[in-house]
Formats: C-alpha cells, structure tokens, sequence
C-alpha cells in the first residue's frame, strides 16, 4: 500500500511537471514574450490567437453576355438529334478553366422559363438546357439583372427565378418579393463569405405589372443599391456587384457607368462586374475616397452570341484572386488578368462556340471572316483591338 501511494504521488508529480512544461512550450512557441508572464495574460493571449483567422484567399472568374440567339439553341436542338438541346460544344474549350475557379460569375442574358417556348430576339427565351450546361461547366454565380429578365413578363422572370434556385448555383439580380431583395445573398468559398448584389439599368422598356411581387434593382435605385451594399459589407468578407449598363457597341464606359461605379465603391462594393454593350470597355482599379482600392470592369463583352460584327464576337473572361487578411481587415486584388475571348461560328455549320484567344488561330478566324465582313480578321487583328481597350497590366503577354 505505502509503495502504491508513492507510486500514485509520483504519477501526479510527472504529471504537473508534463502540464506545466506543455505550457511553456505554448508560451514560447506562441510568441517571443519575456519568461515572467502572468497566467491572465498568457490566456487572453491564447484565446486571441485561436480567434485569429488566417488569411483567406479566393479565385474568381467572370465573363459577360450568355446570349443565346436562336440559331445556338436551333444547333443545340440538331446535335442532340433533335430531341432536346446539347449545349456541351458551345463551352468546351473554356469548361477546364472555369471549374479551375474557385467561383465563376456568368451574366445570363436570357431567361430560362420552362412553361415558354425558346425564342431569340427581341424577347429571348433559352431551353432549360443551357442552364445545365452553365452549371455543368462550373459556373457559380448566375447574375439575373439585365434587360432581358422580364422578356416574358413576370411569370417568365418567377419562372427563371425558380429554375435557378433548383440548381447548385447562386442568382443574383432578381427577387422573388420585398424579403428576398433586402435579404443578404452571398456565396461561401474558401471559408470567405462573398456578398452579391445584381443591378439593371435597363429592362427595354418593360416592367413589372404594379400587382407583381417580384422585384429588380435598376441603376437609379441608388438607395436600394446603397442599402444591399451596405448590409452585404456588414454581414460578408467582401462584396461583389452585377452591373448590366453601359451604351450598346460603346467600347468606353459613360459618365453614368463611371459615377455609379465610384458610387458603389465608396459605399462597399470590392468587385463591380459589368456587362451588356456587346463589345468590352476597359478593366480598371478605381480609388475609394478613403484611398483603398476597388476593381471594376466596365463590360466584359458577349461571351456567346450570334452577333456579327468582329467586336461583338471578342469577350472578355476575367481572373482575380481576392485576399482577405482577417488581422488587418484589409482585402487584396492581385492576379488580375484579362482573357480575351472569341465566339466562332461559321455560317451554315453547327459550330458556335466560345474559343480562349490563346485556343484560337488565324485558319478558325479565317472561316468566320466573311460572316463578319472584315477580311483581315485574324489572331493579331483580334490583339490590336483588345490592347486598344484593355491596360497591358492586365493581358497576359
Ligand atoms: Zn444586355
């Protein structure tokens, strides 16, 4: 018995020592701090560090317009033997690189409401299936707010809405009542949390029956935007913004595109992607008025259409990485690099579809080069007019 009471006495004494060497290995290791710390401030300085958050960092892709005009949808209908749609061609070139991104954002300038048959132009209705195929290739982010969401009416806009939500992505841009727009939307990566606001200038002159609970942010609602900015910023790591606005066919952004922008800045916004002229305007850091930084892309271009005219077919996808240092509370943008774009589509042949300019050559630009009326076109025209838009910072040379 006395040999066991002594055995347990020595247990309890290797113990403590094991205990108090574990601490002072937490303390030393911890941090370079005087031997003489008291047992109060080693905890607060044990409980601020498992707070401490280390740094965060997030890929991001965006591209514009996924404007599908009737002849992709038609093709699509003709690949899957006519019997529903097969959208896989139009993405495949680009479908590594999107899912390579940690969140990928695509403006889809096309409703997807299922009761409505496919329509192109002037009111655009797309097949289901080019939805699945977005959300195949690896897009996350689907940004509602643009001219066309209300082509077929409210019931089309409650029906696209629906769409969307059944799938694994994220809308942003259209609200299905008062609680839905003024709810804080945002998507997790990394363990960030990204808060998302979508904004329309335009709905071509078309608007929500007065009876509708559904609900669009248009660029002159500033105290909305101000508003779901402000409560994103609150609530998330960072916020990004939808922008469809801009002049048609206009490579330079407006006054209106610059001021909202700034606007948008200073009230919190990190990320402003644009979109809608059909052709890019530039990519450009913008200064807060507290000096920080702000990334915006006044129009990333059509990433597919049927448009015609060689500026219209050159789009821009856009990679970034964002970093949130959880210590300082400060957000970084490096990597910022702009990958132009091409649609190709040669008349008469079932081939539409979005090229990397790094993918394309001067025998592809060649085949489109007469439905384009512009016979020079061709990998270096193709250079010339991004480098005439995009600051060289941000084009992989
Ligand atoms: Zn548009």
């Amino acid at each position: 018995m006395k040999n066991q009471a002594a055995k347990i006495f020595f247990i309890v004494m290797l113990c403590i020592v094991i205990i108090s060497g574990t601490v002072a290995v937490i303390k030393d290791g911890g941090k370079d701090k005087p031997s003489k710390v008291t047992e109060s401030t080693t905890l607060a300085e044990e409980s601020t560090t498992q707070e401490a958050k280390p740094a965060v960092s997030v890929n991001f892709l965006s591209v514009g317009d996924n404007l599908i005009h009737d002849g992709i949808y038609e093709q699509a209908n003709r690949r899957a033997g006519g019997n529903g749609y097969d959208f896989s061609l139009c993405y495949e070139n680009i479908a590594e690189k999107v899912s390579a991104a940690d969140v990928a954002t695509i403006n889809q300038e096309t409703i997807i409401a299922k009761s409505y048959q496919p329509s192109g132009y002037p009111l655009f209705n797309s097949p289901h299936e080019v939805g699945d195929e977005i959300v195949k290739v690896g897009f996350d982010v689907i940004a509602m707010a643009n001219n066309h969401m209300i082509d077929k009416g409210a019931k089309g806009l409650a029906e696209a809405i629906e769409y969307w939500d059944s799938q694994p992505v994220t809308r942003t841009g259209a609200y299905k009542n008062n609680d839905d727009l003024y709810k804080v939307e945002y998507i997790e990566s990394n363990g960030m949390k990204i808060g998302l606001v979508g904004v329309t200038q335009y709905t071509n002159g078309l608007s929500l029956p007065a009876d509708s609970e559904l609900k669009i942010i248009y660029s002159a609602d500033e105290d909305v935007i101000k508003t779901k900015i402000e409560n994103a910023k609150k609530e998330c790591d960072m916020v990004l913004v939808n922008v469809h606005w801009g002049n048609e066919y206009q490579t330079t952004p407006t006054d209106d595109q610059r001021n909202l922008a700034k606007k948008m800045a200073n009230w919190g916004a990190d990320v402003i992607i644009g979109h809608h002229p059909h052709v890019i305007q530039p990519v450009e850091f913008i200064t807060r008025d507290d000096g920080t930084k702000v990334l915006v892309a006044f129009s990333l271009g059509n990433f597919i259409s049927q448009q015609n005219t060689p500026a219209r077919v050159v789009g821009g996808m856009l990679t970034y990485t964002v970093t949130k240092n959880y210590d300082t509370n400060t957000l970084e943008i490096s990597n910022v690099v702009f990958n132009p774009t091409v649609t190709h589509y040669v008349r008469g042949v079932d081939d539409v579809r979005v090229y990397l300019l790094s993918q394309y050559n001067d025998t592809l630009a060649a085949k489109q080069a007469s439905r384009l009326s512009q016979s020079n076109f061709s990998v270096s025209y193709i250079n010339d007019f991004v480098s005439g838009i995009i600051d060289p910072q941000f084009l992989n040379k």
